[in-house]
């Protein structure tokens, strides 16, 4: 079922498509902005009836949805959620960073302030499927963080209501407010703001090219988590992995969709000869079993490799969104491992359980994106101040220093706000 290659070749034909690729869509999103930002909740009210097939009045969630929500929702899910919640939470509180003021012996004083942003907005993908695991993931990060006010976007199903696990997650998570809305129409709302969503300072989440193409072009003007394209998985297997296993986890990325891409790289040529049998076999038993064929014939791979490292090198080159490590020794070989999103170490740490219930965030860096940005995060919805204090002691002594390097860059006012204090001190004689 997969295209199988050794590691040399697999590493020369490997490509990836880039978001540069899609002119047509960029256009069509570029348009979308601008109409959005004109015409406000007109504009997105038309753009839902065009996209999402629904005719709506308003774009906020009632009340009385969210309750109807609680109603129609199992309780035993609900509950599951709620667990799930306390995880996420207990994982982002430990990565939040204090503010700290440093007082130096010598009249100086430097620090660092933290302060959470004040409106987030959370971009959750909607339409045929639910991702109440998404809604957590987003808003419980931005609420540690200290947001002050955190909404949600996501577009209605065919009746104009919103899927009840994602609006029970939201109360859960402690959104403020739930917009119905998608694609890029969405995001325009929350960069620019309308009359009914309010412009925010970040948006975070994933979601499909057009919300992709959409938060790429308000970066700069709103913050944005991260670009995030189809997601991957990238399998490391030595002979002491299983199969059935392997199979298992290629396949949970492969339904997604035909671009989501499933990667095993072994060591073991009686493994990937295994492998490919149980792939038809499991496949055979999937609901989405057509959409993960064409995904694992498509963008798939299976990689025959020498040795551990030669595997390795290349996990470092794609710097998969995923990394699971179905290793005898996966710790030892955890410690090679440079560019990754998210590791899953040893067979019984498959993916899912990072996705719904570990804790640590799902929202990850894909197209090799992770060899220089990191899995969402509290950090996300924060920002860092420098506070910087010289007393007159501390300014007289180093004041001819920063004249000096203020004149090389022929910065001469930069020389004189320091120069016209030294001589007011100087002249005072309450520098010593
Ligand atoms: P989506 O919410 O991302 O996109 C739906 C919206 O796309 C629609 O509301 C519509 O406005 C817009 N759209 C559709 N066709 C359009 C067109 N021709 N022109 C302009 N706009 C158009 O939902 P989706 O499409 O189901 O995609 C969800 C994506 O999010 C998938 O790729 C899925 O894999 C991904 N996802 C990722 C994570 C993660 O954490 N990485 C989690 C869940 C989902």
């Amino acid at each position: 079922m997969l295209r199988e290659f050794d590691g040399r070749t697999f590493r020369e034909t490997f490509t990836r498509a880039g978001f540069d690729d899609y002119p047509e869509a960029t256009q069509a999103v570029r348009d979308i902005l601008a109409e959005v930002n004109q015409r406000g909740d007109e504009a997105v009210l038309e753009y839902t009836r065009k996209f999402d097939g629904v005719e709506l009045e308003t774009l906020l969630v009632s009340e009385e949805e969210f309750a109807a929500a609680e109603e129609a929702v199992d309780p035993e899910v609900r509950q599951s959620l709620v667990e799930a919640a306390e995880n996420i939470r207990d994982f982002h509180r430990r990565q939040v960073q204090n503010s700290w003021l440093e007082h130096q012996a010598d009249g100086v004083a430097l620090g660092q302030r933290v302060t959470a942003v004040e409106k987030a907005g959370a971009y959750v993908p909607g339409g045929g499927a639910a991702y109440p695991s998404s809604v957590l993931m987003t808003v419980i990060p931005a609420r540690v963080a200290g947001v002050e006010k955190v909404v949600l976007v996501t577009p209605p199903q065919a009746g104009g209501e919103i899927n009840p696990y994602t609006l029970v997650a939201a109360k859960i998570a402690g959104a403020d407010a739930v917009y119905k809305c998608g694609g890029a129409q969405a995001v325009a709302a929350l960069a620019y703001g309308t009359e009914t969503v309010p412009k925010v300072d970040k948006i975070v989440g994933p979601g499909n090219l057009y919300v992709t193409l959409a938060k790429r072009e308000v970066s700069g003007m709103v913050g944005i988590d991260m670009l995030a394209g189809p997601s991957e998985v990238l399998v490391v297997a030595d002979a002491s992995a299983r199969a059935d296993f392997v199979a298992a986890d290629l396949l949970s990325q492969a339904e997604h969709d035909v671009m989501a891409a499933s990667y095993c790289v072994t060591t073991s040529a009686r493994l990937a000869l295994d492998l490919q049998k149980e792939l038809k076999r499991q496949c055979a038993q999937l609901e989405r079993c057509d959409v993960a064929r064409e995904s694992l014939q498509q963008q798939g791979a299976l990689v025959i490799v020498d040795s551990l490292d030669e595997a390795l090198e290349i996990v470092n080159e794609l710097a998969p969104e995923h990394l699971e490590l179905q290793l005898s020794e996966p710790w030892e070989a955890l410690g090679k491992v440079k560019n990754a999103g998210a590791v899953f170490v040893g067979p019984y740490t498959p993916e899912p359980v990072g996705d719904y219930w570990a804790g640590p965030n799902h929202v990850l860096p894909t197209a090799g994106a992770g060899r220089f940005s990191s899995v969402l995060s509290v950090d996300d919805f924060v920002k860092k101040t420098s506070v910087i204090y010289y007393s007159p002691q501390a300014l007289l002594k180093s004041a001819q220093k920063i004249e000096g390097l203020a004149r090389v860059e022929g910065l001469t006012a930069h020389g004189q706000a320091v120069k016209i204090r030294r001589e007011y001190l100087e002249e005072k004689g309450s520098g010593n």
